[in-house]
């Protein structure tokens, strides 16, 4: 067959809203032309992030109805417990509320001042975690990674000759090595399970634990099943459970492939740090049977770990991606390539060349999206990564300037993507009428979340 459907029927809806072009424009005024103040109800279709916005499934929310509320040792724990050490294979299992609450335990007992943790690419929470505990975050990602339109099969990759270096000279004020699965930050990009294994093997050499980043580290297995030599004909239980054994510990989000909107976990093997871990998760998160969350979203996370290896839902999913890239890449528009797992990143720069990182071309898109069809994404540029210098006061541009379109896990339908894909296109041919944007208002740190801008008019 040539159609590819989504492998689930809809039993229960939730309506979207139209809005009219003048609606839409009052809107984006009133909300400072800042996508993260406009209300979700008046956005048609919501890219802004794949965290927590996914649909359950008929058996999560069955299984949420027997969620034992018990405060300790309650039988939902040991389900979600089961449910991680079956993929992970780890011995201590400590659920959190979300991912960062699971860095935040992790660095809080491991990182301090003069010791530097290298990642591939760390996401900018686990970034926060390590630095506000005043150690150093490195990312060492391959340089095929750096470059948005050079294909590549495993963009996500460690460099694992600048890990080496970085071993040598300093492996002992390196408490851990992390590797991001997929690479977030660089586009949702895979790792190989070669350079997962070889990046365990250099730092288990020096003695350094290993530790994934496990928010997506489904639909990573799925690029390894089709990407990689010698595992096509492997379940994706097992690939999972061959990526987990190099590792002696991970963090996880499970609002992102625990296809849950809220929930985490560390997990590891380390009994004096499981140790301290857990006293720290009974300072603020919680006993350690349910660490900040409900008998029941333990439930709901047990369930999704089992659903997000199936191959029907990650052949679905990954297909997404690359099937809006493949009708984008057709009509002209340059986007990150080739397309990751969980979200299309437009190149803002290459859409509109006319409009200089100064003026925000990807705050511009991100505007013209939503005007043109309410659909809302995110801007990763000069926005959220620019710096300023510190004498002048001057924006110093982000390297890349990109608009990302993330998407929640069995939410839309393909008519949702193909009118999305038709926004783009439209914006598109419109493109040489955008005119940039300037901040007129913005805050000390995280600029991107509330800061005010406005168009510029020529
Ligand atoms: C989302 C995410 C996190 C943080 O998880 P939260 O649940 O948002 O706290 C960490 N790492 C990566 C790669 C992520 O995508």
């Amino acid at each position: 067959m040539k159609n590819l459907i989504e492998p689930f029927k809809i039993k229960m809806v939730e309506s979207i809203r139209q809005t009219t072009a003048k609606q839409r424009l009052a809107i984006l005024k009133t909300a400072e032309y800042n996508l993260f103040m406009v209300r979700a109800e008046d956005v048609l279709i919501d890219y802004l992030t794949d965290s927590g916005t996914g649909a359950m499934s008929d058996r999560q929310w069955g299984a949420m109805m027997i969620g034992d509320e018990a405060y300790a040792g309650s039988r939902s724990f040991f389900r979600f417990e089961k449910a991680v050490r079956n993929i992970t294979g780890f011995k201590h299992i400590i659920p959190t509320h979300q991912g960062r609450a699971a860095e935040r335990i992790l660095f809080s007992i491991i990182a301090k001042s003069g010791l530097i943790i290298p990642s591939n690419t760390h996401f900018d929470t686990t970034r926060a975690n390590i630095e506000y505990n005043k150690a150093e975050a490195i990312d060492l990602v391959i340089p095929e990674g750096k470059i948005p339109d050079l294909v590549h099969p495993f963009k996500g990759s460690m460099d694992l000759g600048k890990l080496d270096n970085l071993l040598k000279k300093h492996h002992k004020n390196i408490p851990l090595g992390m590797m991001t699965v997929t690479n977030n930050s660089g586009g949702g990009q895979p790792l190989s399970m070669e350079n997962i294994r070889a990046t365990s093997k250099l730092l288990h050499k020096y003695k350094v634990p290993f530790f994934l980043d496990a928010c997506r580290f489904a639909e990573n297995c799925w690029f390894i099943k089709t990407r990689e030599k010698g595992y096509q004909k492997k379940g994706l239980l097992d690939i999972a459970r061959e990526m987990f054994s190099y590792a002696d510990g991970c963090t996880m989000s499970a609002k992102k492939d625990g296809m849950v909107n809220m929930g985490g976990f560390l997990a590891l093997n380390d009994d004096s740090l499981a140790m301290q871990a857990r006293n720290l998760l009974i300072l603020t998160e919680g006993f350690p049977s349910y660490g900040g969350l409900a008998g029941r979203d333990l439930e709901a996370i047990a369930v999704g770990l089992e659903e997000v290896l199936h191959e029907d839902y990650l052949r679905y999913r990954i297909r997404t991606a690359e099937y809006m890239g493949e009708q984008l890449l057709a009509a002209g528009v340059s986007i990150i390539r080739p397309t990751g797992g969980h979200a299309v990143y437009i190149d803002a720069k290459a859409f509109y060349p006319h409009i200089p990182p100064s003026q925000y071309p990807g705050q511009t898109l991100v505007c013209e999206l939503y005007k043109q069809g309410g659909i809302r994404g995110v801007e990763i540029g000069s926005v959220m990564f620019g710096k300023k210098n510190p004498k002048t006061g001057a924006d110093i541009p982000a390297a890349m300037e990109l608009v990302r379109l993330a998407f929640p896990r069995r939410v839309y339908t393909q008519s949702h993507f193909d009118f999305a894909i038709e926004v783009i296109i439209n914006t598109f041919a419109d493109r040489e009428k955008a005119k940039g944007m300037k901040i007129t208002w913005e805050p000390p740190f995280l600029r991107h979340f509330t800061a005010h801008f406005a168009p510029i008019s020529r």
